[in-house]
């Protein structure tokens, strides 16, 4: 009889250990995925990315190119994509 309860007790402890580390690996889980949700929330640079985007284009006069303005290279009232596109005087 002593045997059996041995064996019980035995069983009871493998049972609550594999329990207490499943729970230790999905509170793991848990705080993984919190953490990912948090570096995945904060950086909005999309925004920031579409303001570039949205920048003003303007047309080279020579290769028909279009090219942000803050890169114009206006001569005699056109623009030029760069200063080798403009015309030489
Ligand atoms: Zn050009």
């Amino acid at each position: 009889m002593t045997r059996i309860l041995f064996w019980l007790a035995l069983a009871l402890l493998v049972y609550f250990a594999i329990r207490s580390k499943l729970k230790q690996s999905q509170r793991r889980q848990e705080e993984a995925r919190r953490q990912q949700q948090q570096q995945q929330q904060p950086p909005q640079p999309s925004e920031q990315r579409q303001v570039v985007a949205s920048e003003e284009m303007l047309r080279c006069a020579q290769c028909g190119v279009y090219f942000p303005a803050s890169e114009n290279v206006p001569i005699e009232g056109r623009d030029y994509c760069s200063p080798a596109h403009a015309p030489l005087k």
